[in-house]
């Protein structure tokens, strides 16, 4: 997995002034001015009801989208200043996403749905496949790696999604409501993997509704109309595995 940040380390994201709007007539504003920090190893929890702008901030988070104005910070490096190529990039190295709906190809197996993970870096199919298995053992699915994706129970396909997200071993890992399809048990063990993934370096950013997840981060934002409501940090019981 990812090493620890480094000390003194740029934050992973920088955001100040984030403005989205969606053309229309008017265009519809989302997101109306976003300041938000986050450090490398941190797992935040961001909530608020729907519409209110909170997967609209995750594809920019994750540079799947451009902001209409503000400056959006990825590891020190501004990203107005980056070509498409190269936030598709930056995208392949350093950022997974999980969603709600798996988005795994039901007649694959499950190492042909992880190592399409990796199909950007041009690594050869057996380097590819051997790191798709490797990644499904260390989301506890060794024993699924021959069965195809419409296989699986809801939480499997998520940790299918999961080990996609990680092939690349990426620094940064978001999440927009993974456990939203998930029964409770389900849900439980991905938040988990989730939080085993924050505690071995990665950065780990999910939207949830499930108020009870979201209080057992140690740090909630609340996005409401497309502004951040509240920022707050829970202290950690001492000795707490994040
Ligand atoms: P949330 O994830 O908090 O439910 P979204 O970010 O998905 O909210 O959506 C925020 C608002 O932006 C909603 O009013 C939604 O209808 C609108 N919206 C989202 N995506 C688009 C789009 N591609 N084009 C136009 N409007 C959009
Ligand atoms: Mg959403």
């Amino acid at each position: 997995m990812t090493s620890p940040p480094p000390p003194h380390a740029a934050p992973v994201l920088e955001l100040s002034g984030i403005v989205k709007e969606y053309p229309g007539t008017p265009p519809l504003r989302v997101l109306h001015g976003i300041d938000l920090t986050i450090e490398a190893g941190e797992l935040l929890a961001v909530v608020g009801p729907s519409g209110s702008g909170k997967s609209t901030l995750l594809a920019l988070l994750g540079s799947l989208d451009r902001p209409t104005s503000g400056r959006l910070r990825f590891e020190g490096r501004d990203l107005a200043g980056l070509s498409d190529p190269e936030l598709a990039a930056l995208r392949a190295h350093r950022i997974g996403f999980v969603f709600q709906q798996f988005f795994l190809m039901p007649g694959l197996t499950t190492v042909e749905n992880v190592a399409t993970g990796l199909l950007y870096g041009g690594a050869p199919v057996s380097e590819r496949r051997a790191r798709a298995a490797e990644a499904l053992r260390s989301v506890g699915l060794g024993h699924r790696l021959g069965h195809r994706a419409d296989q699986l129970s809801g939480g499997e396909k998520q940790r299918v999604a999961i080990a996609r997200a990680l092939i690349g071993r990426p620094a940064l890992l978001l999440a927009d409501e993974p456990t939203g399809a998930l029964d409770s048990v389900s849900g439980t063990a991905v938040v988990e993997l989730l939080r085993t993934l924050n505690a071995d370096g990665t950065t780990v950013v999910v939207i949830t509704h499930d108020r009870e997840l979201a209080a057992s981060f140690p740090r909630r934002i609340g996005i409401h109309d497309g502004r951040v409501e509240f920022d707050v940090r829970v202290p950690q019981p001492a000795g707490a595995v994040r």
